[in-house]
């Protein structure tokens, strides 16, 4: 199926090749619990975002590996794009993940999905 979201104001929109994962990711780290994502991964290839001119703002924190994205208009969280870290905290220095915010989903209801929590406050 083709997934779509968009921003609030609309400015960044994205499409994916995918499913809706059986179950949202949330984070417990400093950044995600205050960010308040609900979010869903996939491979880069999957996922094609698009922004109108200088819509697409990017915050990176402590290692500045992780890009996320958000809307420089609106202030939506759009997607986190990541090293795809194995469980043991290595990579492979090229795998990336996208974590796209699921609360942008079109037709979706993110508040009412399952969700996993990661333990991100003291992962890293
Ligand atoms: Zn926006």
């Amino acid at each position: 199926m083709t997934i779509t979201g968009s921003c609030h104001c609309g400015k960044n929109a994205f499409s994916i090749e995918g499913e809706i994962p059986t179950e949202l990711t949330r984070c417990t780290c400093s950044f995600c619990s205050k960010r308040g994502a609900l979010l869903a991964y996939y491979q880069p290839g999957q996922f094609h975002a698009t922004a109108q001119a200088n819509a697409d703002a990017i915050y990176r924190w402590n290692t500045k590996l992780v890009a996320h994205h958000f809307c420089s208009e609106c202030g939506c969280a759009t997607y986190t794009d990541s090293p795809a870290f194995e469980q043991d905290g290595n990579w492979d220095k090229v795998t990336r993940r996208i974590g796209v915010n699921a609360r942008l989903f079109d037709n979706f209801d993110a508040a009412t999905a399952p969700v996993t929590v990661i333990d991100g406050k003291n992962l890293w």
